[in-house]
């Protein structure tokens, strides 16, 4: 079973507190402690690791809060978080300027934050375009997908200055082999 570090749990909770308050917050928790038992059990700490489909089950919750419809609520979540992990990542991403450079440390980053959720490697890299390739997971669910190219896409944009476009040609979800994201700019 694929795993995700608590950190992004966490920024999920606080997302859901920030914008619709401490009560909806709570009862996302319950739903948690409902649906997991033990693994929710506790205290949500962020250096800790749970299940990717409790992470799954908070981003479906937070997209029937939003409204939004198809997969925006996802991608908010996944712009969102790398906004507020700039500071972090500036100093991760060391000299990395333009957003190859940037899709290049994607994969040693993807290695610390998922559990079981395959190999991610660059697999096409160009002055315009980058694909990363996930392969050797056997889950991950759209809420998880999507909000990773949105993810990606805004944080290269943030440090290189460009607007970086993401997409998912293939993925697990759709019965594919492998997950692919692209992005282009
Ligand atoms: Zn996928």
């Amino acid at each position: 079973m694929a795993e995700i570090k608590g950190t992004t749990i966490q920024s999920r909770l606080e997302h859901i507190r920030d914008n619709y308050g401490r009560e909806k917050e709570s009862e996302a928790v319950s739903l948690l402690k409902k649906k997991f038992g033990n693994d929710a059990g506790g205290i949500i700490l962020p250096m800790s690791w749970y299940a990717l489909a409790m992470d799954d089950s908070l981003c479906l919750y937070i997209k029937e809060l939003s409204g939004l419809p198809g997969e925006s609520a996802y991608q908010e979540l996944g712009r969102r978080s790398a906004a507020s992990h700039m500071k972090f990542f500036k100093v991760a991403l060391g000299a990395a300027k333009t957003p190859c450079e940037v899709i290049e440390k994607m994969p040693i980053l993807h290695k610390s934050y998922v559990r079981g959720f395959g190999e991610m490697i660059v697999s096409e890299s160009s002055p315009n375009h980058s694909i990363l390739k996930i392969s050797g997971h056997r889950e991950t669910f759209r809420s998880v997908c999507s909000s990773n190219v949105a993810y990606i896409a805004e944080m290269c944009g943030l440090i290189a200055g460009v607007k970086v476009r993401g997409s998912e040609p293939r993925c697990l979800c759709r019965r594919d082999t492998c997950c692919e994201y692209r992005f282009e700019w």
